[in-house]
C-alpha cells in the first residue's frame, strides 16, 4: 500500500516511523510520504488561510493550495505517472483521499479492514475552520473523497486524526503484526469489545487471574472470554448490541445474554424492560 498524507505541519507525522509501522515501511511493506501544504503555495508568504465567505470566526484553508498538493499527489499514482492527474480519475481505481472532518463518517474498524484493502491512501489534514468545499467536489474527479471522523469531539487539525488511522488501517496490512490471529479476537472485530486479558504471576497483590484460564480446558475458556465479551459490551458499549447478529448464538450464550437482561428476538438482541441496571 502507498499512503500520502498533505499537512501543513509534516513533523507532526513522524510518529509513523517508530514501531509497527516504522517497522512495516522498511520493510517495505508500506509506503508513506508526507508533504507540506505550503510547498504548494505561489506567494512570499505561503499563505493557506483566507477570511471564510459569509463571515464568522476563524479562517479557512485556501483552496488553490491543496489543489496543487493533491494533483501532484495524484500524479505519482502508479497508473496515472505518465498521463499526469487528469488521468487519476480515468478506470476503475481512483486513489481513496481521505479528508478528517468532525462533520464527515465516523471511522470504524469496519472501516480500517475495508480501506486496508485499498492500493492507495491520500489523507488531506486540514487545520483552522477546515478546507474551502469546492476542494471536495474538484478532488472527487481524481479520487474516491471520504470525509472521516475518528469521533464526536473537534481536535485542531486532521493529523492527530491521521495517526490513529494509518495505525488501524497499517496494522492490518498483511506481516505488519507478526500473529495475524491477535487481529481475529481484538475488540469491534466481531462487533464486540475484547475479553479481559491477564499474565503472570497468576496471583497478583491478593489478585486471582479467574481459575478457569489456568484450567487448560480450552472450550471452557473460549466460552469464558466469549461470555466476558458479552458481559463487557453490555455494560460499557450496549449500542454494539444493536447491531449484534444473535441468530446463531448457542443455547449457553443465550443463557448468558439472559443473565445480562437480553432476550433473542428475531435474531437480534432486545433488552428486557424489567432488567435491572443502566444498561445490565
Ligand atoms: N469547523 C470544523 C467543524 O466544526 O466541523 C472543525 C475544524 S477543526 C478545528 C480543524 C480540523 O481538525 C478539521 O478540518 C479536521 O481536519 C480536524 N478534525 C477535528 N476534529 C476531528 C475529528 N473528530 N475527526 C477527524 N478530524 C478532525
Amino acid at each position: 500500500m502507498r499512503i500520502d498524507v498533505v499537512s501543513i505541519f509534516p513533523e507532526y507525522l513522524a510518529p509513523l516511523e517508530l514501531s509497527l509501522i516504522g517497522k512495516a515501511r522498511q520493510d517495505g511493506l508500506l509506503e508513506l510520504n508526507v508533504h507540506d501544504l505550503r510547498d504548494f503555495t505561489t506567494d512570499r508568504h505561503r499563505t493557506v488561510d483566507d477570511t471564510p465567505y459569509g463571515g464568522g470566526a476563524g479562517m479557512v484553508m485556501k483552496p488553490e493550495p491543496w489543489a496543487q498538493a493533491l494533483a501532484a499527489v495524484a500524479a505519482a499514482t502508479p497508473d496515472s505517472a505518465e498521463a499526469g492527474p487528469a488521468a487519476a480519475g480515468s478506470g476503475p481505481a481512483k486513489p481513496v483521499l481521505i479528508v478528517p472532518s468532525p462533520a464527515g463518517e465516523r471511522f470504524t474498524q469496519a472501516a480500517a479492514q475495508e480501506l486496508a484493502g485499498e492500493d492507495r491512501l491520500v489523507f488531506a489534514c486540514g487545520r483552522y475552520e477546515g478546507i474551502d468545499e469546492r476542494v471536495m467536489e474538484w478532488a472527487a474527479e481524481h479520487f474516491t473523497v471520504r470525509p472521516m471522523s475518528l469521533g464526536d469531539y473537534v481536535l485542531n487539525g486532521g493529523e492527530v486524526a491521521v495517526l490513529a488511522m494509518v495505525e488501524a488501517i497499517g496494522r492490518l496490512l498483511p506481516g505488519v503484526v507478526g500473529n495475524p490471529e491477535s487481529l481475529v479476537e481484538e475488540s469491534h472485530s466481531d462487533g464486540l469489545l475484547e475479553y479481559p486479558v491477564y499474565t503472570k504471576p497468576s496471583s497478583w497483590r491478593d489478585r486471582d487471574v479467574p481459575a478457569v484460564l489456568l484450567s487448560g480446558n480450552h472450550g471452557k475458556i473460549a466460552q469464558w472470554r466469549r461470555h466476558e465479551q458479552y458481559r463487557r459490551t453490555a455494560e460499557r458499549r450496549p449500542d454494539l448490541l444493536e447491531e449484534f447478529d444473535a441468530a446463531k448464538l448457542p443455547r449457553a450464550d443465550r443463557t448468558a445474554f439472559a443473565d445480562l437482561g437480553y432476550d433473542v428476538v428475531d435474531g437480534h438482541l432486545s433488552r428486557r424492560a424489567d432488567a435491572g441496571g443502566d444498561s445490565a
